[in-house]
């Protein structure tokens, strides 16, 4: 049961693809392992409790993604994973630098990793501009890719619009070719079924808390974990491929939160496509005039995101307001690339949005604990939202 406090957190929360509260059984797997203080590393029985935790954790990843638990390792989260995949996969590659690529709507942590070895290394990038609708698309990406590629890294759902990429259908092709494939599967764990092992991919990276479970825990999936070069060096843990001794409380929370999305990942996603489809609804009848950036075909987007512009208005305003008059919480871009500047969104210039329409978008993504009454408060306050603005003189 959660408490009343969080209940009235969670009404207004509009920004799940930022981050997700903790679920009450994470909460609870977190809690039993303040009693396995061991070290995990350590010889004695006792310490046995702890290895248990990862153990347990490895296997509901796994089954989450379709994977062999020996193929999970974990990682601080979707940052470092990302840097890792990439690292892995290119510092073989330094003397003799090839193709890489990718898509120019990456998340940061992707995009500045390439960035860094570009510019000390010398390797090529080719980055495929998405469609107007936010996905990249195969055929272009397949016939970009030279003799010489050693990697493609294309994202499995954008985090600003909820864009799907065709990263299965690339992934498969490049199977037997022997260029290595990564995808940041951060924002789609959770909302969409995953199997990396049918899929083909090389490289996966998650986050716990994208699914309601704990910051600063995260995972790589690796289909051949002899590919892995380690960003960290120390005592051996995972396997000698990342050291440091491990988070317990982080893992113990993601095994819980990784079990949940077995059992009520589709219950999740079909209503979040409901309240998706009635919050537009709602918006057309209150005659406001909206335009959403990118698909709502549940086929090509994820079913919690919804890009949208309010014609006219500046989001920003619109985002104050919100806060101010009820604790409504929206985003603006993505959160972990806004750091306080205020930058148009990459992924939004990508989709070729003017500077002015960029300025008129907001992200709303809803999760497991939107309710119907949540969506109609949030639709009341932007109403009067822009009638405020509209009734300003300027
Ligand atoms: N990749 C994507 C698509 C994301 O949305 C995020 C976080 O917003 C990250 C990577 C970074 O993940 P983390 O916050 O776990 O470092």
């Amino acid at each position: 049961m959660l408490s009343a406090y969080l209940e009235s957190c969670y009404e207004n929360y509009f920004d799940y693809n930022a981050t997700t509260p903790i679920s009450v059984s994470c909460r609870n797997g977190i809690s039993r392992a303040f009693d396995f203080f061991e070290n995990p590393s350590s010889r004695h029985r006792r310490s046995g409790k702890a290895r248990e935790i990862i153990r347990l954790a490895k296997k509901n990843m796994a089954n989450v993604l379709g994977a062999d638990p020996s193929n999970i390792f974990f990682t601080s989260g979707g940052t470092e994973s990302n840097n890792w995949a990439i690292h892995s996969a290119l510092s073989k590659y330094t003397n003799n630098p090839g193709q890489i690529i990718s898509s120019s709507i990456e998340h940061p942590s992707v995009l500045s990793v390439l960035q860094w070895y570009c510019e000390r290394f010398g390797f090529e990038v080719t980055l495929i501009e998405p469609t107007r609708e936010g996905s990249v698309q195969v055929d272009e990406v397949l016939s970009s890719v030279q003799d010489n590629c050693q990697l493609v890294t294309i994202m499995a759902a954008n985090n600003e619009t909820g864009a799907l990429q065709p990263i299965d259908e690339i992934s498969k092709f490049l199977d037997s070719k022997g260029v290595a494939v990564h995808t940041d599967g951060v924002q789609i764990v959770g909302k969409r079924q995953i199997d990396v092992t049918k899929s083909k991919f090389d490289y996966f990276s998650f986050s716990a808390h994208k699914f309601y479970g704990p910051k600063g825990i995260g995972g790589l999936y690796c289909k051949n974990p002899e590919t892995l070069v380690p960003l960290i060096l120390g005592g051996g843990q995972e396997d000698g491929f990342r050291s440091g001794t491990e988070n317990i409380l982080g893992i113990s929370g993601l095994a819980e939160a990784a079990a949940e999305c077995l059992e009520s990942g589709e219950t999740w996603q079909n209503n979040s496509n409901n309240h998706k489809k009635y919050l537009l609804d709602r918006l057309t009848a209150s005659n406001i005039e909206f335009k959403v950036n990118g698909s709502i075909c549940p086929t090509k987007t994820l079913t919690n995101t919804i890009n949208i512009q309010f014609i006219g208005y500046r989001a920003e305003a619109l985002a104050f307001f919100l806060e101010h008059d009820s604790n409504h919480v929206v985003s603006l871009g993505s959160a972990c690339s806004n750091n306080g500047n205020k930058i148009l969104s990459h992924v939004l210039k990508a989709m070729k949005l003017t500077d002015k329409q960029c300025q008129s978008s907001m992200r709303i993504s809803i999760g497991r604990y939107t309710s119907r009454r949540s969506v109609d408060n949030l639709v009341d306050t932007l109403k009067k939202a822009l009638n405020h603005l509209a009734s300003v003189d300027l």
